[in-house]
């Protein structure tokens, strides 16, 4: 059978691993282990030419485990593990998301360089771009999530470093809202900008819909990232990220990580596989638990309005991004309750199954307040530009079962 003719979900238990290599072991080991031992000076000479890049890799040679910095089993078969869902050349895994997003624009931003980015982001990303890119040297130019091709061009030109454009990193769908960003425009923007010798690379942080509900390398995206705290590990016992894209650019950021030495311990990868086997059923079980919820929230009289994937309105911009790029309604549901912080707090509070607290993508259901929590750090007249009011109240569907969360729900509107 052609492996990579199956689903990804049928690979996830055995691709990348040979039993024969570990005593027959049907799971792959913790290969908790620093160094690796050659069989021999030669090999260890040929591996170390590979990997500082001082020749081409042979027909058939294979690049041998050297130091657990540079490659471990347990990464590499992650690593190949990722690729699948997003279909690309390679991946590199992080012990955080933040640090696959730090590294990612370390590899590719110099001094000079202009990166634009869309608004709001994650608030590590947003403050790692203000406060360390800007100490760099690095032009930083914003935009918003609804911003159009035309205003968005002039953003670039009227920043008088367009010439400079040396990303586009995007979020979508943004959070704490769903507002959705068009990938395939994004893509146009890059190709525009991008000249012979120098390519406008396109970054997706992926996190809110990956690895099964949004693709963005079909859209034209360069580089997929992930805080694999979210979905991919999904049990919220573990910190990790991922970053996927074309071989090329991925060895520029496997090259960055090898000096900042921030990839992920073979325990974390192992952790990670053990999750990845049952990505699809819980992210299938979610997406059905956050449809059940997103509607009963709809017409629900302490509500006045959801920010839901699946509640676009028919014909507008957003639901056609939608058609184009999202391949499910996810499993982020958030609300505006009637009242404000007052009445957000005191249903937050009697919440017994949901549990009080941020991230998201996790098995157990959880529920947050944005501008006081995930978002406290944005300037309020910027956080009610992008409907992040006191009233906003998110939260990530689990797997528990669907009646489960809409009676907490009922009694915690009831409290
Ligand atoms: C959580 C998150 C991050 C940061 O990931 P960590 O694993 O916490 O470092 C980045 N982007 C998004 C969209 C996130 O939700």
């Amino acid at each position: 059978m052609n492996s990579k003719k199956l689903h990804p979900e049928s690979l996830m238990m055995s691709y990348g691993y040979k039993p024969e290599l570990s005593e027959g072991a049907i799971k792959c080991p913790i290969f908790q282990t620093s160094t690796f031992v050659f069989k021999n000076a030669q090999e260890g000479k040929a591996f170390f030419e590979l990997a500082y890049g001082l020749r081409d890799k042979g027909e058939n040679e294979e690049m041998g485990l050297i130091y657990s910095r540079l490659n471990n089993p347990d990464l590499e078969i992650l690593e190949q593990r990722l690729t699948l869902w997003d279909k690309a050349d390679d991946c590199a895994v992080f012990e955080s998301g933040m640090a696959a997003i730090s590294t990612t624009l370390l590899a590719f931003l110099s001094p000079g360089d202009l990166l634009l980015y869309s608004n709001p982001t994650y608030g590590g990303t947003d403050h790692f771009i203000k406060h360390v890119l800007t100490k760099f040297g690095v032009h930083i130019v914003p935009f918003d999530a609804n911003a159009s091709k035309e205003s968005i061009q002039k953003t670039i030109n009227e920043s008088g470093h367009g010439d400079a454009l040396a990303m586009i990193y995007i979020e979508t769908p943004a959070n704490p809202t769903n507002a959705l960003i068009d990938i395939e425009m994004c893509h146009e923007i890059s190709k525009e900008y991008s000249t012979d010798d120098k390519k406008v690379i396109l970054t997706v942080d992926n996190t809110y819909m990956g690895p099964i509900w949004q693709h963005p390398m079909d859209q034209g995206a360069d580089l997929v990232l992930y805080s694999a705290t979210k979905y991919i590990g999904g049990h919220s016992d573990v910190i990790a990220g991922a970053v996927l894209g074309n071989s090329t650019d991925m060895a520029a950021i496997k090259g960055m990580r090898t000096f900042l030495g921030n990839q992920t311990s073979p325990n974390t990868a192992w952790l990670l596989m053990r999750s990845l086997e049952t990505l699809k059923l819980r992210m299938d079980k979610q997406e059905a638990n956050a449809k059940a919820v997103a509607d009963f929230l709809l017409n629900h009289d302490k509500v006045e309005r959801t920010y839901y994937l699946g509640h676009l309105a028919e014909g507008s911009a957003q639901a056609a991004i939608f058609k184009k790029q999202c391949l499910g309604t996810g499993g982020m549901v958030s609300f505006d309750i009637k009242g404000g912080e007052k009445e957000a707090f005191q249903f937050l509070n009697a919440l017994k199954l949901i549990k009080l607290a941020v991230s998201l993508g996790g098995t157990e259901s959880l529920a947050e307040h944005p501008a006081s929590m995930t978002h406290a750090g944005i300037d309020p007249e910027e956080r009610l530009k992008h409907s992040v009011s006191d009233q906003l109240v998110r939260i990530s569907v689990g797997v528990e079962h669907p009646d489960d969360i809409i009676a907490d729900i009922t009694q915690a509107f009831n409290a």
